[in-house]
């Protein structure tokens, strides 16, 4: 259901809209299944993180982890807003020097980065790494060594803090593929290795202990535990960090159960705690980094479906499926991700019964949505999936062949394809004949 304070809008033929875009007409246009973007709403979530930053006076940087959705056009945007930009690839990288994304404001992370993407990220002269382990320590001295170089580097470190649902539990042997270990020696023993090369230079540490995060509760443990750390490096080694990360993993709604507290809100609770643990061991206040991913992308996205067959078992269930599915769509089967839905062309009529909404893949799990109330819904009705923003389009797949969908941007009334549909030539590009 459409309420007032819901991102999306109904317009007078009672059609949802999108950037003051018809959806109906969209989906006309450029087919479906279709992406959709309403920029403004890209904007809206930068700019809530970044003012409220500049509210408190505190120096800052806000990376959007573009892994939640890369394509060149979004990274033009959220540049445009001032936001750094968190990579994890080669690719990711790749596409963030296509949309001239300037390369001091550009962060690598990864688990397992390559010789070869190190070695780009330090030809480019990127902004910072985000190191995670002792064999990228000895890549990075290499290629430092061979060309001559410095860089910044940030420590990736586990806290041991997993977020379970929506509470957190401390872990003892902090069983992450992430991060150096921060009780074990092992923090340690990668700082003073970093601080020994003199064409390395060390600007703090990062932490990110989850996705979908409703409170502030698990990141400002962390955040107690960094200074725990640091209060022991200050002390010992004199060291005092430019910059605390303390990564992304703010929550949004998908469906009217999920209450995540507002960005300004955690924003303001982040700041506070850190400008209390740094008087507290009487450092400066470091520069703070953040790194929204799903807050910036999620809900300014949705996905347009055009329904056809219609299944119903008698006392059991009203199937409805669409045109697309776990092809643009995996985290439902992925990991039972919930979310909810209206009829486009039918967005003002009332609700007459509920559906489940099938993908069109050939695998029982994949189902859309298990619970969808709905008008009576017909085929070729346009189904619109809400907050599809992030982790839709960058986590697509070809699985039975099916073509990529397009992206639309809208906004101020206009739209533009800003990814376009994959043909069937572009499914079979790879393939060669066997002679
Ligand atoms: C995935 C990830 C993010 C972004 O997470 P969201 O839940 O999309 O905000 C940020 N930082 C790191 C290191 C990540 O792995």
């Amino acid at each position: 259901m459409i309420t007032d304070n819901h991102p999306f809008k109904i317009n007078e033929a009672g059609h949802l809209e999108a950037g003051g875009v018809d959806l109906v007409n969209l989906a006309e246009t450029y087919g479906t299944p279709l992406y959709v973007y309403d920029v403004s709403i890209i904007r809206d979530n930068c700019r809530q993180f970044i003012q409220t930053f500049k509210e408190l006076g505190v120096q800052a940087q806000v990376a959007y982890a573009s892994k939640a959705f890369s394509a060149i056009a979004m990274l033009q945007v959220v540049n445009q807003e001032g936001m750094s930009l968190d990579v994890v690839s080669k690719g990711e990288l790749y596409t963030a020097l296509q949309a001239d994304v300037p390369v001091n404001k550009i962060h690598l992370h990864g688990n397992n980065k390559s010789l070869e993407e190190l070695t780009m990220a330090i030809d480019h002269d990127i902004g910072c790494i985000v190191v995670d382990n002792f064999y990228e320590i000895d890549l990075i001295e290499r290629i430092l060594h061979d060309k001559h170089k410095t860089i910044h580097v940030l420590m990736r470190v586990t806290p041991g803090i997993e977020s379970n649902t929506h509470q957190y539990i401390m872990t003892g042997n902090e069983d992450s593929k992430f991060g150096f270990n921060l009780s074990n020696g092992q923090a340690d023993q990668a700082f003073l290795r970093l601080r020994r090369n003199s064409r390395i230079h060390v600007k703090g540490l990062h932490s990110h202990i989850g996705s979908q995060l409703f409170e502030s509760d698990g990141p400002l443990l962390a955040a107690q535990l960094l200074f725990q750390k640091l209060d022991y490096w200050h002390t010992e080694y004199g060291f005092i960090p430019d910059v605390l990360n303390l990564g992304g993993g703010f929550g949004i709604r998908y469906t009217a159960e999920d209450e995540p507290l507002s960005y300004p809100a955690f924003v303001k609770e982040l700041v506070s705690a850190v400008q209390q643990h740094a008087a507290a061991i009487e450092i400066p206040t470091p520069e703070i980094w953040i790194e929204p991913g799903r807050a910036i992308a999620g809900n300014a996205g949705l996905t347009l479906y055009t329904v056809g067959a219609m299944k119903t078992v008698p006392g059991v269930r009203h199937y409805i499926s669409v045109d697309g599915g776990m092809t643009d769509n995996l985290r439902p089967a992925l990991y039972q991700a919930a979310y909810e839905g209206v009829l486009a062309n039918k967005a003002s009529l009332p609700n007459v019964q509920t559906v489940s909404v099938a993908g069109k893949c050939c695998e029982s799990g994949d189902i859309l949505i298990w619970n969808l109330p709905l008008p009576a819904v017909e085929p070729n009705d346009i189904l619109a999936v809400f907050s599809t923003g992030a982790y839709g389009y960058s986590m697509a797949n070809h699985y039975n062949r099916f073509a990529k969908p397009a992206v639309v941007f809208a906004e101020n009334g206009k739209s533009q394809e800003v990814v376009r549909r994959e043909t069937y030539e572009d499914v079979v590009k790879n393939d060669r004949s066997y002679e």
